[in-house]
């Protein structure tokens, strides 16, 4: 039996045209452009290659791109003066400050100083806090683009047993909530989880956010499970070249699952899709006078 390949690319292509239509409508209807700051402090190559991809995408969507690249010198202090002043432009729907940040600025006062309204990262306490108690904020664009890859394979996703591998605040713990809100049955393991292969055998939805490469094995996996693997890892390949897998082993995984997600070209492009989707919710949410 072979697994039913989750195509992440082709779903975040039509996410994308959707969005772009919204904009379009939204445009027309108020005479604003949704527009989305990203902010770069430093010179780490992946995050460059992110911020590039997103303000290309963004401008494809009918969108603003700001892009504010700053040195990795840059002080906290003028961190969050850009952010309150991105706070107050009312160009500026969404703000995404690209993680990670240097070692001497404190990640969690930059976060929290982003108006809960732009945080188009969902990354906010207060939008982590409405994801938590059901409410409706901002949700991070990884594990939303999970849940979208999920109801479009499963449909309905209630009552079935769902294990996520990873409790980052990033992507496993809003990935649960998600779930949650679902009605699966969650489970949320990590790096102290007892026995995992046998925690993932109970079920019918897995989703990998570990960062160790094809960890997830295929006997690990019920036959006829959804495999959705956030993982992103670079591993050496042949001719001293690199390639990209990700947490679960594919080849096994497709022997067995139900349905798999590819890496690249699962989760990944539907990262930045939500993002685009998250800036227009935004900007009609803001446009509106509402809080959400
Ligand atoms: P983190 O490093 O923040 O979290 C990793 C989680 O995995 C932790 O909760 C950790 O447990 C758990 N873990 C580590 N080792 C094991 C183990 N041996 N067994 C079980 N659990 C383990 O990573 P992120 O959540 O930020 O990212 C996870 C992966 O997803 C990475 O590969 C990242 O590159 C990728 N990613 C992909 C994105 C995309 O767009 N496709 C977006 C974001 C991330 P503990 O808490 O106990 O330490």
């Amino acid at each position: 039996m072979s697994a039913r390949l989750i195509d992440g690319k082709a779903f975040a292509a039509g996410l994308r045209r959707r969005v772009a239509e919204g904009v379009a409508a939204f445009k027309a209807e108020t005479g604003l452009t949704p527009g989305l700051a990203v902010v770069l402090v430093g010179e780490d190559q992946a995050s460059q290659i992110y911020v590039r991809n997103k303000g290309r995408e963004t401008v494809a969507a009918g969108m603003a791109s700001f892009e504010h690249r700053l040195s990795a010198g840059t002080t906290q202090a003028e961190l969050l003066a850009l952010v309150a002043q991105l706070n107050a432009d009312p160009a500026v729907h969404g703000i995404l400050v690209q993680l990670p940040l240097p070692r001497h600025i404190d990640e969690a006062a930059v976060l929290a100083a982003i108006d809960p309204r732009k945080d188009v990262d969902g990354f906010h306490v207060t939008n982590a806090g409405l994801l938590a108690t059901g409410g409706k904020g901002l949700v991070p664009c990884t594990p939303l683009g999970c849940l979208m890859l999920l109801e479009d394979t499963l449909g309905d996703l209630s009552g079935l047993e769902a294990v996520v591998i990873g409790r980052s605040n990033i992507v496993g713990k809003p990935m649960a909530q998600l779930l949650l809100g679902k009605s699966c049955t969650v489970t949320i393991a990590h790096s102290r989880t007892r026995d995992l292969p046998g925690v993932v055998r109970r079920a019918d939805i897995v989703v990998a956010a570990v960062g160790r490469p094809e960890m997830v094995r295929g006997d690990w996996i019920k036959p006829g499970a959804t495999v959705i693997d956030v993982g992103i890892n670079r591993v050496p390949a042949e001719g001293g070249k690199t390639r990209l897998v990700g947490d679960v082993a594919f080849d096994e995984a497709m022997r067995v699952a139900g349905a798999v997600t590819p890496v690249p070209g699962g989760v990944g492009p539907m990262t930045i899709a939500c993002l685009l989707a998250n800036t227009l919710s935004a900007a009609r949410a803001l446009a509106g006078g509402t809080i959400f």
